[in-house]
C-alpha cells in the first residue's frame, strides 16, 4: 500500500514539519497536550470509516457492534473517572458540548450568565461573536478588580437582578479554584440551570487536584484534549437521568449526525489512561509545575493575574512592562517557546493584540519536565521579555536562549 508520503507529499511534508516543531519547541499553550501513541493509533484507525448515528444498542445503521463496544468503553470510563452516572461522549468538540446543553435547555432569546471573556471566560459562554451571544441574551460576571478573583457575592447579585435561565462556571483563562457549591446555591435561588465547563481543568479534576463540579452542577461539559490528554473532542456529564436523556437527544439528532467513532475510540483510550494511578501523579506534577513557573515569573517582576494559580495555567499581565500579548507571543516564538496572547481583566487592547499571555504546564509535564525545568523556562521567558522591554535583545542573547530551549527539548523527547 502506498504511504502518505507517496500519495500526497505536500500534506506529508506539512505533518512532518509540525512533528518537528512540536519536538523542538517548548509548548506552553494551556489548551494543548501530547497524547500517547496509543491514543494517536486509535484516532488514526479504521473506525473513521464507520457511520454510527444513534447510541450504543440503538443505531440507525448496521454493522455497529464494534462501534458500540468502543463507545460503551468510553462512556463507562468517563463515568468511573468523574464519578457520575451519565456521560455523552459524542460531542465533536468542547463548543459542541456546550451547544448541546444550550439546545437541551434553552430557547432562542433566553438569558445566560457566564464569565466575561476578558476575565477568562470562553467564547461559547455568551460572547457576542459566538452563537451563544447571538441566539441568547448573554450577561456576564467579571473578576474583582483588586484580587482578580470571581466574587461570588457579585455573581449572586447579578443572578438575582438578571434571572438567567442558565448559569455557567468555568473558563479558558481563569486560574483559580471555583466555588461550584455556591454556584449551585445561586442557581437554585434564581431557578436557573447550573452548567460547569471544565474544559481546561478536566484532567486535574480527574487526577484529584482540582475540585469536582459533579456533585453540584446540573450538567458538566468538557473537552477531552487539554489537561485530560485525549484526542480533540467534547463530553457532557451529569448525574440526573432526565437531564441525561435531554442531553442525548440534543447531541443526536439535535446537533450532530454521525459520531466520530475514531475519536470516540481515542477518547476511550485516554480515559483508560486517566484511570490509571500514574495519572494522579501526572495531575499533581502539572499543578506543581504551573505554580513553579508562575512563581518564577512573579519573582522576575512579571505580574501574574490574581497572584498565582490553582491549576495548570497562569495569565501574565504585561501592561506593567509596557508590552502587548502579541509582541510577547512573537518574541517567545522566535526562541522556540509557544504561548498565546490573551486578554487580561479590564483589558482595553483588541483581542488580536491583547495585554497578556497565557502559559500552561500540561504539555511539557507530559514530556517529563519537572519543577526545575519549569523554573528554567521561567528564566528564559524573563530574559526574552526583559530584552524586548529594554530594547537590549541582540542576536547573541537570542541564540543563547534558543540553545537553552534546544537542550531542554532534547533532554525530554516526544515519543513520536
Ligand atoms: N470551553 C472552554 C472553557 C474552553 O477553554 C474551550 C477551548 O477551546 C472550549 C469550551 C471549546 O472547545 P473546542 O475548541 O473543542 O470547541
Amino acid at each position: 500500500a502506498l504511504l502518505l508520503e507517496q500519495v500526497d507529499s505536500n500534506v506529508w511534508k506539512a505533518i512532518e514539519a509540525e512533528r518537528g516543531r512540536q519536538a523542538r519547541s517548548i509548548e506552553l499553550i494551556a489548551s494543548e497536550n501530547f497524547v500517547s501513541r496509543a491514543v494517536l493509533q486509535a484516532q488514526g484507525s479504521v473506525l473513521t470509516n464507520k457511520h454510527a448515528e444513534g447510541y450504543p444498542g440503538a443505531r440507525y445503521y448496521g454493522g455497529c457492534s464494534h462501534a458500540d463496544a468502543v463507545e460503551i468503553l468510553a462512556i463507562e470510563r468517563a463515568k468511573a473517572l468523574f464519578n457520575c452516572r451519565y456521560a455523552n461522549v459524542q460531542p465533536h468538540s468542547g463548543s459542541q458540548a456546550n451547544q448541546g446543553v444550550y439546545l437541551a435547555f434553552l430557547e432562542p432569546g433566553d438569558k445566560i450568565l457566564g464569565l466575561d471573556l476578558r476575565s477568562g471566560g470562553h467564547l461559547t459562554h455568551g460572547a457576542r461573536v459566538s452563537l451563544s451571544g447571538k441566539w441568547f441574551q448573554s450577561v456576564c460576571y467579571g473578576v474583582e478588580p483588586i484580587t482578580e478573583l470571581v466574587d461570588m457575592d457579585n455573581v449572586a447579585l447579578i443572578a438575582r437582578k438578571e434571572r438567567p435561565r442558565l448559569i455557567i462556571a468555568g473558563g479558558s483563562a481563569y486560574s483559580r479554584v471555583i466555588d461550584f457549591a455556591r454556584f449551585r446555591d445561586i442557581a437554585d435561588e434564581v431557578g436557573a440551570i447550573f452548567m460547569a465547563d471544565i474544559a481546561h481543568v478536566a484532567g486535574l479534576v480527574a487526577g484529584g487536584v482540582f475540585p469536582s463540579p459533579i456533585p453540584y452542577a446540573h450538567v458538566t461539559t468538557t473537552t477531552t484534549h487539554k489537561t485530560l490528554r485525549g484526542p480533540r473532542g467534547g463530553m457532557i456529564l451529569s448525574n440526573d437521568a432526565e437531564i441525561a436523556q435531554q442531553i442525548d437527544a440534543a447531541v443526536f439528532p439535535g446537533l450532530q449526525s454521525g459520531p466520530l467513532m475514531h475519536v470516540i475510540s481515542a477518547k476511550a483510550v485516554a480515559l483508560g489512561e486517566a484511570l490509571h494511578p500514574t495519572f494522579r501523579t501526572y495531575a499533581k506534577a502539572v499543578l506543581e509545575n504551573a505554580r513553579a513557573l508562575c512563581d518564577r515569573l512573579a519573582q522576575g517582576g512579571l505580574s501574574v493575574v490574581s497572584g498565582g494559580t490553582d491549576c495548570h495555567l497562569g495569565v501574565i499581565d504585561l501592561r506593567p512592562w509596557g508590552l502587548t500579548g502579541k509582541s510577547a507571543e512573537m518574541a517567545l516564538d522566535e526562541i522556540g517557546i509557544t504561548v498565546n496572547k490573551n486578554t487580561v481583566p479590564n483589558d482595553n487592547a483588541a483581542p488580536l493584540v491583547a495585554s497578556g499571555i497565557r502559559v500552561g504546564s500540561a504539555a511539557c509535564t507530559s514530556r517529563g519536565m519537572g519543577v526545575d525545568e519549569f523554573r528554567e523556562i521561567g528564566d528564559m521567558i524573563l530574559a526574552t521579555l526583559g530584552g524586548v522591554r529594554s530594547g537590549t535583545m541582540n542576536a547573541h542573547t537570542l541564540k543563547a536562549i534558543h540553545q537553552g530551549v534546544s537542550n531542554l527539548t532534547r533532554r525530554y523527547p516526544l515519543p513520536y
